[in-house]
């Protein structure tokens, strides 16, 4: 099997263009974003009294603008009447509460998620980035990086300036109605706690937020100020359960394009991930932090945003291997761990419990 040898039945529309049609009803609008990953793929269902629609982009006054230029132009005459929103991320919520306002939308995501947003609107970008800072600091992240995170701050209340009211919280098993599909709802973890992805067992659709990108790893980071312990152990587990879905699933992603070959895909992340974490538990043979192993997995230094990343998904690595009781932690003031004494190898990482090879 290849892992990445996916296929990508439908072209991409340009950023701000006009909508693709990815199905009967389903629409692919692309917006821009201003950082390196330029876009994000929003979704719009059809329906006969007004769409709807899936992810809103940042909440940015450039976004905003870009929408008011999209509601001129392509779609113009395209009454919306609600926005779904996969997760809490400032480029999936970010203009749900402008656009709800300036429409009378109701909006639906799950309590989760909107909890996350809630607790990141409670405080001041300075507040989150300090705690950030802090955690970094424990893991042994030296004081020349802190400060460049600490410059490249927190922007989350910037890009999401208003939190919608919630009409509906979306749970996973629910079904949604829209224009003549019944659209599943299942959530997914990891990447963020309680993500919403929307599945058409009827058209084999599956809207899959940033779970399952279909050529970047999407970013598993530990943050245990908003509640999370094990995000990577909740990302496999999330993998597992979408692996149910048919072979012939057409895989719509918030980033990138869309594809067939969703086993393909799991089956090439779990690969990579299985890589990572035998490099990883090579480099602890001796007692190693979060700070010290990023030279391991990370060829090039990160710049300051990059690094904020990079210190998330490192711990979230730790986290797991902790978890499966593949490491200890050995010092507290940096924390460091080192392959647990008696832990029977690398080896058993790589056993196949993720998931088995896809059946369908
Ligand atoms: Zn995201």
């Amino acid at each position: 099997m290849i892992p990445h040898m996916l296929t990508y039945p439908i072209p991409e529309p340009a950023r701000g263009g006009s909508p693709t049609r990815v199905a009967a009803g389903v629409h692919w609008l692309r917006l821009a974003l201003p950082y390196r990953l330029d876009h994000i793929n929003v979704w719009l269902l059809e329906e006969d009294e007004g769409w709807t629609l899936v992810d809103t982009g940042l909440g940015s006054r450039a976004s905003l603008q870009q929408w008011r230029e999209l509601f001129r132009t392509v779609l113009r005459g395209i009454r919306i009447r609600r926005i779904v929103v996969t997760h809490y991320h400032v480029d999936h919520l970010g203009a749900a509460a402008q656009l709800a306002a300036e429409r009378g939308l109701p909006v639906l995501m799950t309590a989760t998620e909107y909890r996350m947003a809630g607790i990141l609107h409670e405080r001041t970008e300075a507040q989150t980035t300090a705690v950030r800072v802090e955690q970094f600091h424990r893991h042994g992240l030296d004081m020349s990086r802190i400060r460049a995170v600490r410059d490249a701050g927190d922007h989350y209340r910037s890009m999401v300036p208003g939190l919608p009211a919630v009409d509906t919280f979306l749970a996973d098993g629910d079904t949604l109605r829209i224009g003549g599909r019944d659209w599943r709802v299942i959530t997914v973890g990891g990447h963020s706690p309680e993500q919403a992805c929307l599945y058409s067992a009827a058209d084999g659709l599956l809207i899959a937020g940033d779970q399952l990108l279909p050529d970047i790893n999407s970013n598993v980071s530990l943050r245990p100020e908003l509640g999370e312990e094990n995000p990577l152990g909740d990302y496999l587990a999330s993998l597992d359960r979408l692996a149910d879905l048919p072979r012939q699933t057409l895989v719509l992603p918030s980033h990138g394009v869309v594809y067939f070959g969703l086993h393909r895909r799991m089956a090439g992340i779990v690969a990579h991930r299985r890589r990572q974490h035998v490099r990883l538990l090579q480099a602890c043979a001796e007692p190693r932090s979060a700070a010290d192993l990023l030279r391991v997995l990370y060829r090039r230094e990160p710049d300051a945003f990059t690094l904020g990343l990079a210190m998330g998904e490192m711990m979230a690595h730790l986290a797991y291997l902790h978890h499966r009781g593949a490491l200890e932690l050995v010092s507290d003031a940096p924390l460091r761990y080192r392959v647990r004494s008696g832990y029977p190898g690398w080896n058993e990482i790589a056993d196949g419990d993720w998931f088995d090879s896809p059946s369908h």
